[in-house]
């Protein structure tokens, strides 16, 4: 395990809303409850509740059901501060870090109290208290949004990254059944064009149709999130362009796209010799840490043996190769 901690690891897949320590949530949830009316208050702690107890997933889809409850608990600047402080904590501090680097990602939301640039600028502050080489923001494009919201956001990124904001890169998440993803292609054009590097949640079930996930690959992405369920047309434009795909050991098996570690699509690419980074996804409802994703890395056994520590190094290396900041 000292090994694992003092391993120099990047975290590159991170969503700020999903990786909200449970103790800051519940006490955000205690203080909520005292200034929200009782329906509010009531569909906040059900949430909290189910993940304080540990979710049970039947599948992906009602993993996005957790998410309004924890929204409502960060849908203010000082709230939304907070969540982003804890989380880099998380992440950043202590004796022994999680990771070297965090790539935190977050989708911009307005709300009653913020609009979504004071949302992004809100992030951002409390990414910039840390060092440049340890921590960098991609803002998040859900694929439910529409088109001008896309444009909004997209807008958002640009302008910050030319003020010298530590805006790092563009993320597609979000259902993986919702929206048309014909409506992105100019915005990831347009940030690809202003430096920033582009990631994208891609056949991360098996409703994602060969097409789509063909067409967010024409978009030329920097990294790919989960791609889990490409087809042979799809892994050999990934190997050709050696794109990085961010892997999340513990949400492909909590959301049961992925049925067992031994099926799990790391082998393929580890097999491979292709780049991968290690990631953690949501480590609040997943209840994970880098270190455990790591942990999970060496009983995956990927290679058909344990990993060495030379392999489990490399890995690490890729990781950090793959950073866009
Ligand atoms: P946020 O962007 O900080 O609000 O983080 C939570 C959001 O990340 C969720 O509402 C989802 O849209 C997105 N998200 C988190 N995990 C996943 C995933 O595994 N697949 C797709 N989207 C995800």
């Amino acid at each position: 395990l000292t090994f694992i901690h003092t391993l120099p690891k990047a975290e590159l897949h991170a969503h700020l809303n999903g990786s909200i320590p449970i103790s800051d949530l519940q006490q955000m949830a205690h203080e909520y409850t005292r200034t929200s009316d009782k329906a509010a208050s009531d569909l906040v702690q059900a949430g909290i509740a189910k993940l304080q107890n540990g979710v049970v997933l039947d599948e992906i889809y009602d993993f996005f059901n957790l998410f309004p409850a924890i929204y409502a608990l960060t849908s203010n600047p000082i709230s939304l501060r907070r969540a982003t402080k804890v989380v880099l904590e998380q992440f950043l501090d202590g004796m022994y870090p999680q990771c070297t680097y965090l790539e935190l990602r977050s989708t911009p939301r307005e709300t009653e109290e913020m609009s979504r640039l004071e949302y992004v600028r809100t992030v951002l502050d409390e990414v910039e208290r840390y060092p440049k080489a340890r921590a960098g923001l991609i803002v998040s494009l859900d694929r439910r949004m529409s088109v001008e919201v896309v444009r909004e956001c997209v807008e958002i990124a640009i302008q910050l990254k030319s003020e010298g904001r530590r805006v790092v890169g563009v993320d597609l998440c979000g259902d993986p059944q919702a929206g048309d993803m014909g409506i992105f292609a100019d915005y990831f054009f347009q940030a690809k064009q202003a430096g920033l590097g582009v990631t994208l949640h891609i056949a991360e079930t098996p409703v994602n149709s060969a097409e789509e996930t063909l067409e967010l690959l024409s978009y030329a992405p920097n990294r790919l999130g989960h791609a889990t369920f490409l087809n042979d047309e799809a892994k050999s434009i990934v190997r050709q362009n050696k794109t990085c795909i961010e892997i999340c050991l513990s949400s492909n098996l909590l959301c049961k796209t992925v049925t067992t570690l031994d099926d799990h699509h790391i082998r393929y690419y580890l097999q491979h010799d292709h780049p991968i980074a290690v990631c953690t996804d949501d480590t609040l409802p997943f209840r994970t840490s880098l270190v455990g994703e790591y942990a999970l890395l060496l009983a995956a056994r990927p290679l058909g043996m344990e990993l060495s520590e030379a392999e489990v190094q490399r890995i690490a290396e890729m990781g950090m190769a793959a950073r866009f900041g």
